[in-house]
C-alpha cells in the first residue's frame, strides 16, 4: 500500500485519457464535471484501478453512441464520484449479485471488476453504491471516500 495526497482531477484525467480510445470505438464521449476537486489520501494506482473498472463496465454496457458522465462533488467530510452511463441499467433481479466475485453476464467477463472495486474502497474506508438513473436509462455507480482531515 502506497498512500499519498492526490488531486482527484489528476487521477480522473489519467483514466479518461487511457480509456477514451476504447470509448471512441463505440462513439462514446467521456465527460468530466468536477464540481469540487479535493485532495484525497489514497493509493493512486489502486484508486485509478477502481475508476478504470467502472468506466470499462460503463463502456461495455452501452451498445449505442452516447455519453458517460464522470461527476465529482464533496459534502461535509466525503467526496462522491459518480459514473453515469446510458446503458440498459441493471435488472433488479441481479442487482444484489453484481458485486459478488465471479458474477458476470458477459461472454468473456471475469466477474471480478466490481469485487476488486469494493475491496479497494473498503481499504480506503470508502464505499460503492449503485443507482438506476431516473431521467435517462442507465446506471450510476457512486464512489464515496472520506476527505482527509484539514
Ligand atoms: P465483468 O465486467 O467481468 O462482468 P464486473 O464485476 O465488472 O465483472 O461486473 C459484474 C456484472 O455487473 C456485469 O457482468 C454486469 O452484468 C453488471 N454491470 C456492471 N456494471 C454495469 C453497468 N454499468 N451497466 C449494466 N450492468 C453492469
Ligand atoms: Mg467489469
Amino acid at each position: 500500500d502506497d498512500r499519498n495526497e492526490v488531486r482527484l482531477s489528476d487521477m480522473i484525467a489519467d483514466v479518461s485519457t487511457l480509456l477514451q480510445p476504447q470509448a471512441n470505438l463505440k462513439r462514446i464521449d467521456l465527460q468530466v464535471e468536477m464540481i469540487e476537486d479535493p485532495l484525497l489520501y489514497c493509493d493512486k494506482s489502486q484508486l485509478k484501478q477502481v475508476f478504470i473498472n467502472l468506466i470499462k463496465n460503463a463502456i461495455e454496457a452501452m451498445d449505442q453512441a452516447g455519453v458517460i458522465r464522470i461527476k465529482a462533488h464533496t459534502n461535509a467530510d466525503k467526496c462522491h464520484i459518480d459514473f453515469v452511463d446510458e446503458g440498459p441499467g441493471i435488472p433488479l433481479s441481479i442487482m444484489h449479485k453484481v458485486k459478488e466475485p465471479f458474477f458476470t453476464t458477459k461472454k468473456e467477463g471475469t466477474g471480478l471488476g466490481l469485487m476488486i472495486c469494493n475491496q479497494i474502497l473498503e481499504h480506503h474506508h470508502g464505499s460503492l453504491s449503485i443507482f438506476q438513473n431516473t431521467e435517462k436509462s442507465g446506471t450510476t455507480f457512486r464512489v464515496s471516500l472520506p476527505l482527509p482531515l484539514q
